[in-house]
Order: structure tokens, then sequence, then C-alpha cells
């Protein structure tokens, strides 16, 4: 058994898979009666089941992003994807899951799903990885998965390669890097590498933020083909919707816009967070590798229900450990930019 193979539950390993019609049969052919599906066209083809495996998809994220075919596999966003990874490796009811805090929720609501208990390690007052608490609580607790959000969710911090690899090569189970917002991070230095010297490192991208895609619902999992092979083995077949495996193609073939609008959020990043460091309500601002900006406020819940009440929503991350008077501003268009910052000016005066 390879090390992988001793990680992943016996049951899942063991699994025989669902064979679908299109897993049976992939080449081309004039009438296609094998699925049970209507003969209807005429609305994007929806009247056919989609390609299980996303294979489009994934050859255009190799040309495009340079992830390597036999090493991705789609969820139906990355929460399917994080959902799929607990299901394979962590053993219900005993099992544990460390992840870094802050950090997105899902990691955390997903291992209750699965009944992984969490242990949480706390951020270093600086919001960088605790490589050294993270290292003892693996020693002590030998967690099956940890979970790392590079650049971090709400902090917008990029954590280096260097801890990251130190933390993976410490834990004996899988190490999750979530890279969610990497495309807004200048000169980032991808997880992804360091996969072929330790394979117990899983990296997650989404289609959601820079692509635009959030409502189509396409994560991707980069990782050793072992991990993937059992990935598409354990998935629904049909994950990815029809509509979704094409509006992702149709964004990924739009690259240099992409890029584009990436830049400009970068200028509007940096813009914003200039702006807000200016206003006398605002105690802090973390400089952001990703598409949103966390800052303190005296008084964040007043903040947000003054900008609500402009019609402007932003997210209040104040009741997270180390992130007192937190909120957190998405990166919008110009225009939108514009609109809060025009507010803000507003709160100051009344
Ligand atoms: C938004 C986000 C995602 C994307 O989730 P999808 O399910 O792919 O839309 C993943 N990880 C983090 C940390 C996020 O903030």
């Amino acid at each position: 058994m390879t090390e992988l193979e001793a990680l992943m539950n016996r049951h899942i390993r063991e699994m025989v898979p669902y064979s679908s019609a299109r897993d049976e049969f992939s080449g081309h052919a004039d009438v296609y009666l094998d699925a049970n599906e209507s003969w209807r066209g005429g609305n994007d083809g929806v009247n056919r089941y989609p390609d299980p495996l996303c294979r489009a998809v994934r050859r255009k994220l190799e040309e495009v992003l340079g992830l390597p075919y036999d090493m991705t596999a789609i969820g139906n966003g990355s929460d399917e994807v994080i959902d799929m990874l607990m299901r394979i490796f962590c053993v219900p009811g005993s099992d544990c899951v460390m992840v870094e805090r802050p950090t997105y929720g899902e990691y955390g609501v997903l291992a209750s799903l699965n009944n992984a208990r969490v242990l949480d390690v706390p951020l270093l007052p600086t919001l960088q990885l605790d490589v050294e608490g993270m290292v003892s609580a693996i020693r002590e607790q030998k967690p099956k998965m940890v979970f790392i959000c590079s650049p971090n969710n709400p902090t917008g911090i990029v954590y280096s390669l260097e801890d990251i690899a130190r933390i993976a090569e410490e834990n004996k189970g899988i190490t999750v890097v979530d890279e969610a917002y990497c495309d807004f991070a200048e000169g980032f230095r991808s997880a992804c590498a360091l996969i072929r010297e330790n394979r117990r490192i899983v990296v997650m991208r989404t289609l959601s933020k820079a692509w635009g895609l959030a409502g189509a619902r396409l994560g991707v999992l980069v990782a050793d083909p072992e991990v993937i092979a059992v990935f598409n083995k354990a998935k629904a077949p049909y994950n990815v919707s029809r509509l979704g495996q094409e509006a992702a193609l149709r964004a990924l073939s739009d690259a240099d816009a992409v890029r584009e609008d990436i830049e400009g959020i970068r200028r509007g990043r940096k813009h914003l967070a200039a702006f807000l460091l200016l206003l006398p309500f605002v105690r802090w601002v973390i400089p952001s590798e990703a598409n949103f900006i966390l800052i303190g406020v005296d008084s964040p819940a007043g903040l947000c229900s003054y900008l609500a009440s402009k019609g402007i929503v932003i997210r209040n991350r104040s009741s997270e450990p180390l992130l007192e008077g937190g909120v957190r501003i998405t990166i919008g268009s110009a225009e939108e930019n514009r609109k809060l910052e025009e507010a803000l000016v507003g709160y100051v005066e009344t």
C-alpha cells in the first residue's frame, strides 16, 4: 500500500465507483440512446449529461494556468472539494482536522458535517502562521488534515512557501493549501510546486474569484494523480453542470481580459488602502494580497449599518480572534470603489 492509500478511508479506497453511460462510451456517435436523456435539444445542449471528468476544462487549465492535466480534478466549488477530501481521508468520530484561526469558516463547518474534531491554532498577533505552535500541535494531536489558506481569508496575507513546506513535512496526514485568492497576489509562489516532493500536499484553486464564476461552481483540486483518481471515483458522477463547464471554458479562453481585471483590482486595492488609512475612525489596515481589505475601525457594527443604509454591504469580522474591530471590504469596480469612498467620507462627517 502506498503512503497515500494508507491515509485514505478503506471503504472509499475499495469502493466500486458508479459507472455512468458517459464513462462507458467516450467516442463520438450520431445517436445517443445510452443515458435515457431527452432527445429535445435547443437549450444550450443541457438535455445531455455533462462530462463527469471535466476533461476540456482540465486541458484548458493546463494550457492557461500550467496545472498538469493528470494532477487536477474539478469539484462543485471548493466546498465539494473540501467535503470530498474529508470524506476520503477523515475517519468520522475519531480523526481531527487542524485549522489556523482566523480563517475561512467552511473548513470547520465541513469538518463538523463529517464528524471530525476541529483543532484551532491561533495565528500570531502579526496574523502570520504560528509555525512552531502548529508543529507542536501536529506532534501532539496528529491531525489527519491540516488546512492552510494562502492568501488567507479574511486577512489577505500570503504565507511563505518555506513555512508551508515545513508544516506539511511535519504533518504525516494531508496538508490542504487553499489558494482561492492567489491570482490577486503579486509574485505568488504556489504550493503546487511542493506536491512532487511531498505527495501529502494538496492544493485548492477556484474559478469563483478572479475568474468571475462564483455562480457556476467550479473548484479545482491539484494533487498527486493517486488522490485525483480517488476523488473522481468518490464524487457525484455529474458534479459539475454542462453550463458550468462551458462557462469555465469561456472564461479561461479569455484569460487576457481576466488578467486586465486583476490588474484593475490590484490598483483599486492600493488606492483604497491608502484612502482608508487617512480616515480618522480607521485604526489599522492589513496590507492585502487578495481582492479584499481587512481594516479595524472604532465601531464595526456601526460602520456596517451606516454603509448598509447607503446601499453598500461589507462584512463584519470583528468577532474573530485577533480581529477586534475588523471589517472586510471586497475590492469592487472603479465605480463601486468610488461610491464606497464617497459614503465613507460622509460617515466621517456625520
Ligand atoms: C471564496 C473562497 C473559496 C471559493 O469557494 P467556492 O466553493 O469555490 O466558491 C475557497 N476558499 C476560500 C478561502 C474562499 O474565501
